[in-house]
């Protein structure tokens, strides 16, 4: 059985076909600049036979017209993976935000599509385009079955507690305004394989540290999300590429007097000229902040991206024992995403001077475990947390719970 993966995007559309029980990937690729046909291209990938086509022109008015394409090029008998559409079995969307309607995966209802319409505030760049997405397969292949899978779902364990704000209560009655989380589908990923590595799930305590141009921690009690760094939006939380995290909500009327600034214009120096960038002065990538702190204090850069790469790390020590004591305890803390699984340094200095916490890790280990597709153990023997890099899969989810949704509703 294979999945057809789709992330729709509100000019880009990317895609992977998996097969879910055995997690292989066939193809994948990325339609981008929808919309402008002038501009429009695709980079497709065979990945079996490893072969690839990179920015290749092709006029895309619309996500129909991208899903039509890519179609084709599944179907293509040099670049394509399938011989004949039987052979998808579904299709999965990566949907950014269900708010609090969706707990869990869904099958394409028109109940279901109309719900989603209703998530238009929480993510209004995002939700069109997944709409769009939806409508595009629709329209090209009218007869596969689609699930939506929700990046806040599994963020929907959380207490009134951990997610209501402490604002008048009618904010949240009226308008849904609550913490939602984001990457729900890579936290709920890499909380279960580190489950199935504790042999139970049952009493486990973990704390999920998701790290990217996005980031965001999650505590996971017995296998469900007490509580996770995102918030309302993905500008919660840690230090991110080019977004602030948590800072005092005073500095947001502060900024927009004492820069004249709109709100928007706020919002925007928020979400992309902060975290890394912002404090560096000079990058959003943690590669280059690396670099420049490898050069040492001659480098220019040196002070600042220091500073920079400290600030997350203070963050996430806080978070580790904050965590640690809402759920009262913790048995393993895992790193994951771009920079979790390819930042030795962070993960080293995150680690340090954690022994109240039972936290020990194999520096020598940790060093040279990156750009690698395993599970690392990178704790000691004798530590009291496991710590493991588990690098996250958040389209073989997707493809999982299409596979078993399609399969139940049979
Ligand atoms: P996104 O949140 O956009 O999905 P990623 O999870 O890809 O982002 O993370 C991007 C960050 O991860 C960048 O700061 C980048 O430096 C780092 N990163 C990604 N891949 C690598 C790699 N192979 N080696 C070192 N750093 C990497």
């Amino acid at each position: 059985m294979k999945i057809l993966v789709v992330n729709a995007g509100s000019s880009s559309l990317k895609y992977q076909v998996l097969e879910p029980e055995t997690g292989t990937l066939f193809a994948k690729g990325i339609c981008e600049s929808i919309g402008n046909t002038e501009a429009s291209m695709i980079t497709h990938q065979q990945v079996v036979k490893d072969i690839k086509i990179k920015d290749q022109h092709y006029p895309m008015e619309n996500h129909a017209v991208a899903l039509k394409l890519v179609v084709e090029k599944l179907l293509d008998k040099e670049l394509g993976c399938i011989e004949s559409m039987d052979e998808i079995e579904a299709v999965g969307h990566r949907v950014v935000h269900g708010g609090a309607f969706f707990s869990e995966s869904m099958l394409l209802t028109d109940e279901v599509l109309e719900k989603l319409k209703l998530c238009h505030d929480f993510a209004p760049l995002h939700t069109p385009a997944h709409i769009q997405g939806i409508q595009g397969c629709l329209a090209v292949m009218p007869d596969k079955p689609q699930v939506l899978v929700f990046d806040t779902a599994f963020h929907q364990s959380m207490a009134p507690e951990a997610y209501t704000y402490a604002l008048p209560y009618e904010l949240y009655e009226k308008y849904g305004v609550r913490r939602y989380g984001a990457h729900g589908t890579s936290h709920r990923f890499v909380a279960g394989e580190m489950c199935k590595i504790l042999g139970r799930t049952e009493g486990t305590k973990i704390v999920t540290c998701h790290i990217g141009n996005g980031s965001s921690i999650s505590a996971v009690k017995d296998g469900k999300v007490m509580d996770t760094s995102m918030g309302f939006t993905p500008l919660a939380g840690v230090e991110m590429g080019t977004r602030c995290g948590d800072i005092d909500p005073a500095l947001v009327p502060y900024m927009m007097e004492k820069l004249n600034l709109s709100g928007a214009e706020v919002n925007n120096l928020m979400n992309k000229k902060s975290g890394f960038l912002g404090i560096s002065g000079f990058s959003s990538d943690s590669r280059d902040l690396e670099n420049a702190i490898a050069n040492g204090p001659s480098d220019p850069h040196y002070e600042r991206a220091n500073l920079a790469v400290n600030i997350l790390k203070f963050q996430l020590k806080k978070y580790i024992g904050a965590y640690s004591a809402i759920m009262n305890g913790l048995d393993a803390v895992v790193f994951t995403a771009g920079i979790g699984e390819n930042n030795p340094h962070l993960r080293e200095i995150v680690c340090e001077d954690m022994e109240y916490f039972g936290i020990k890790i194999n520096k020598e280990l940790n060093a040279k475990t990156l750009r690698q597709p395993n599970i690392v153990k990178l704790s000691t023997d004798d530590s009291k947390v496991a710590v493991y890099l588990i690098p996250t899969n958040e389209e073989l989810v997707i493809a999982r719970d299409t596979a078993a949704i399609v399969s139940a509703a049979k």
